[in-house]
């Protein structure tokens, strides 16, 4: 492996998941629901299938899906999708626009905690990153440290909004303080969204939205995460046509083209779910978790979004929650993700650990009985 992807040679994801299967644990680890999507939904991939979507889609992507974001665009957020590049998910929307937009001496400015792919995506790209903080308990970034984390080398900026861990969705401040500076430096915004329909007592705004950035705003989302298909792979990124036509060539040579039987399937989930159900599912469940980890003795730090929720372990004496993580599968029979795993600073979550709730709620209630 060349030095520079070095540091990037396992996910947290399957170690821990390794570790679930080989102990027995429940796995509030790695983020994927333990109940699949809506039933038509998987129906009309088996259809798909029955019928002939077996062959390379379009490489942008089935017009049908590319029609259907930019109708959900619309729809919710009053936002034109302009231009639309299907890919295998959120994942290579990621990595294919960092490729394509940046490289050695650019830098990218990225929140941490951050998504584990970024910091390697980066690095791939032979960019550098620069980081900005969130702490709890709010996990907003502090103005003075976003403005300086900013310089002239600055390419593109990164951001996951609901965010994965830590469940902060990003309020209107945050998000003006982000726009102010990427137009002053002329960078693009990659903005992560994945998590857009999972959210709780809190509006989920699109950096594209906001006055003077869709023209300099890549939005990336899924199927995975709204639909309960994390295994399909189908994600999306919109934008102004000349920063999606650069997406698009480095798309063309990772994958060329992404599972065509999906796509068609997708497409009518997006103009028929019952998005409202989603957040009302989840809520119930991240209660049912905020106060049994609290219970049992852990600071946690209720979620505003995602179906992730992250609990500091130092009141029950923890000083390591990455040594803790990888010690409790066995001994207590649960899973869960350290944070620090996601961050450069050590300082910044030694002792946090992030449960993920997108699981039945017996299978919550046996974990929280066993924590
Ligand atoms: N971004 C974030 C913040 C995520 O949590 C995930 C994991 N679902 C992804 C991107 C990857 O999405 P996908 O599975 O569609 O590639
Ligand atoms: N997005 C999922 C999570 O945060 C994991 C995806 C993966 O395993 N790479 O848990």
């Amino acid at each position: 492996l060349v030095p520079r992807l070095r540091p990037f040679t396992s996910t947290i994801f399957a170690e821990i998941t390794q570790l679930a299967v080989r102990t027995g644990a429940i796995n509030l680890g790695q983020g994927f629901p333990d109940e699949d999507g809506p039933a038509a939904l998987l129906a009309d991939a088996q259809q798909a299938i029955a019928t002939g979507a077996n062959q390379y889609p379009p490489a942008p992507g089935l017009p049908a899906l590319r029609e259907a974001v930019a109708a959900h665009q619309r729809r919710f957020y009053d936002l034109d999708a302009q231009d639309v590049l299907v890919t295998t998910g959120a994942t290579e929307a990621i990595a294919a626009a960092v490729l394509a937009l940046c490289g050695p001496g650019d830098e990218v400015v990225v929140f941490e905690p951050y998504y584990d792919s970024y910091p390697a995506v980066i690095a791939m790209a032979g960019a550098t990153r620069r980081t900005v903080p969130l702490r709890a308990p709010d996990f907003q970034p502090d103005p003075a440290e976003l403005r300086a984390a900013f310089g002239p080398r600055t390419k593109a900026v990164l951001v996951n909004t609901p965010h994965n861990p830590t469940g902060a969705v990003f309020g209107p401040d945050t998000l003006r303080a982000v726009a102010d500076l990427a137009i002053a430096h002329d960078a693009v915004v990659l903005t992560d969204e994945v998590y857009e329909h999972m959210t709780f007592d809190a509006e989920h705004v699109p950096m594209a939205t906001l006055p003077g950035m869709a023209e300099r705003t890549l939005t990336i989302s899924s199927a995975g995460k709204t639909f309960s298909v994390t295994g399909w792979k189908i994600g999306w990124v919109h934008g102004p046509a000349g920063l999606v036509a650069a997406v698009r060539a480095v798309k063309q040579f990772l994958t060329f083209a992404s599972g065509a039987p999906f796509q068609p399937a997708v497409a009518a989930a997006l103009a028929t779910a019952d998005y409202a159900a989603i957040s009302a599912g989840l809520r119930p469940k991240r209660d049912l978790m905020v106060s049994g980890l609290r219970a049992a003795g852990m600071r946690v730090f209720e979620p505003r979004g995602t179906y992730f929720v992250v609990a500091d372990l130092a009141p029950l004496g923890v000083t390591d929650a990455a040594e803790y993580a990888r010690a409790m599968p066995e001994k207590v029979g649960v899973a869960a993700v350290p944070v620090s795993v996601f961050c450069d600073d050590p300082d910044l979550a030694p002792t946090l650990l992030r449960f993920a709730f997108c699981k039945r709620t017996e299978v919550l209630e046996q974990a929280l009985s066993r924590l």
